[in-house]
C-alpha cells in the first residue's frame, strides 16, 4: 500500500508538469486530489488495514496530499503568471502614450442661432411648426394676399419645379397658412423655422438659400402692442437686456399695418460704424398684423380674430452678431469656418 501511494505521487507530478493550461490543471485536480480519487479512496478506507498498517499508511497518505496540494498550488501561480506574461506581450498596450483626441462634432452656427431663437420664443408660449420647403404656388403667393401679376412677388424671385404650379418656397409664411387651416378657430402662438430659396444673385448679404423663422400669434383681442411686446422682449433676450429698438413702417403684402424693427447697434452702440453704415441701427425681423384677407384664407373671421405675424434670417443675425461678412460661409462647408462656433 505504500508503494502504491509512492506510485500514485510520481505519476501525479509527472501528470502535472504536463497540464499546460487552467483547463487541464483543474482536470488534473480533480483525478488526483478529487472526492473520486485514488488517495482519498485509500484515506476513507483505512478502518479496513491491519492495526500495524494503519498508521504508517494513513501518515504517508497524508504526506503525499500535501505534496501533491503545494504542487498544485506552485503550478497553478506558474500558469498564471505566463498567462499574463503572454498577454502583456501579444497586447502590447502602452498606457505611457498620448491619447488619440476625439473629434467633437458640435453644431452648425445657423442650427445654433435658430435653438437659440427657438429657446426664447418657447419660454413665451410659443410653439415650434414644421411645414414643407417644397409649396404650390397657392399657398406661397395666393393665400398671402399676392394673387397672379401681383407686383409683390417682384420681389422674390423664384426657383419654379417642372411641375407646374409647384416650386421652392420663397419665405417660411405659406406655413402660417398650414398652421392656421389646420387649427382654427383656436388661438395659435407659432414659430415656423426651416430654409428658404430664391432664384438670386449671391452676394456678400443674400444666399440663394437661407434660413428663415416666422412667427404667428392668431386670437382674439391680439393687438399691435401685444407685437410689440413680444419683439422687443425677444430682442432683449437674445441681445442685451437694456437693448434699444425702434419700428418702421414697412409695406408687406400679407401684413396691415407692417413695420420693420431695428435694435440699436451693439457694435458701436448707436455710434455709427460701417456694420450700421453709420445710421446706429441694425435691422433684424419684418412684422406686421395679419392681413384680413390672410386670417380668411386660413379660416378665421377678421372680424372676430386678429393676430401678428413676424419674419427674420437668422444667419442675418448671426452674422450682425459674430461679424461675418460673407453669407456664403454658412452653407459652403469649410471646416476652418464651421470650427469657430462651438
Ligand atoms: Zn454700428
Amino acid at each position: 500500500m505504500l508503494e502504491r501511494l509512492d506510485q500514485i505521487e510520481r505519476e501525479a507530478m509527472l501528470a502535472l508538469e504536463e497540464a499546460a493550461d487552467e483547463s487541464a490543471l483543474n482536470a488534473w485536480k480533480a483525478r488526483y486530489l478529487g472526492r473520486s480519487a485514488e488517495l482519498g479512496k485509500i484515506t476513507e478506507n483505512l478502518r479496513q488495514l491491519s492495526k500495524d498498517e494503519r498508521p504508517a499508511v494513513g501518515r504517508k497518505a497524508n504526506e503525499v496530499k500535501k505534496a501533491l496540494e503545494g504542487a498544485y498550488e506552485a503550478r497553478e501561480t506558474q500558469l498564471r503568471s505566463a498567462a499574463l506574461q503572454h498577454s502583456i506581450g501579444a497586447e502590447r498596450l502602452d498606457v505611457t502614450l498620448p491619447g488619440r483626441p476625439v473629434r467633437r462634432g458640435r453644431l452648425h452656427p445657423a442650427t445654433q442661432m435658430l435653438r437659440e431663437i427657438s429657446a426664447i420664443f418657447a419660454e413665451m408660449g410659443f410653439q415650434i411648426y414644421r411645414s414643407r420647403e417644397v409649396e404650390s404656388d397657392e399657398y406661397n403667393f395666393g393665400l398671402l394676399n399676392m394673387p397672379p401679376f401681383h407686383p409683390a412677388r417682384d420681389q422674390w424671385d423664384t426657383f419654379y419645379t417642372s411641375t407646374e404650379g409647384m416650386l421652392l418656397r420663397t419665405h417660411t409664411s405659406p406655413g402660417q397658412i398650414h398652421v392656421m387651416r389646420e387649427r382654427a378657430p383656436d388661438p395659435i402662438r407659432v414659430i415656423l423655422p426651416g430654409m428658404c430659396y430664391r432664384y438670386e444673385q449671391v452676394t456678400a448679404r443674400s444666399d440663394f438659400q437661407f434660413n428663415q423663422v416666422e412667427g404667428l400669434a392668431v386670437g382674439v383681442n391680439i393687438t399691435f402692442a401685444d407685437l410689440k411686446g413680444t419683439l422687443v422682449s425677444f430682442a432683449r433676450r437674445l441681445f442685451d437686456p437694456q437693448v434699444r429698438t425702434r419700428f418702421r413702417a414697412q409695406h408687406f403684402p400679407f401684413t396691415e399695418p407692417s413695420a420693420e424693427m431695428d435694435v440699436e447697434c451693439f457694435i458701436c452702440e448707436g455710434e455709427g460704424c460701417p456694420v450700421c453704415k453709420q445710421t446706429g441701427w441694425l435691422e433684424i425681423l419684418g412684422c406686421g398684423m395679419v392681413h384680413p384677407t390672410v386670417l380668411e384664407n386660413g379660416g378665421y373671421d377678421p372680424e372676430q380674430h386678429s393676430g401678428f405675424a413676424f419674419g427674420m434670417g437668422p444667419e442675418r443675425i448671426a452674422m450682425l452678431k459674430y461679424r461675418i461678412e460673407h453669407i456664403r460661409a454658412f452653407w459652403a462647408n469649410d471646416l476652418r469656418f464651421l470650427e469657430q462656433f462651438s
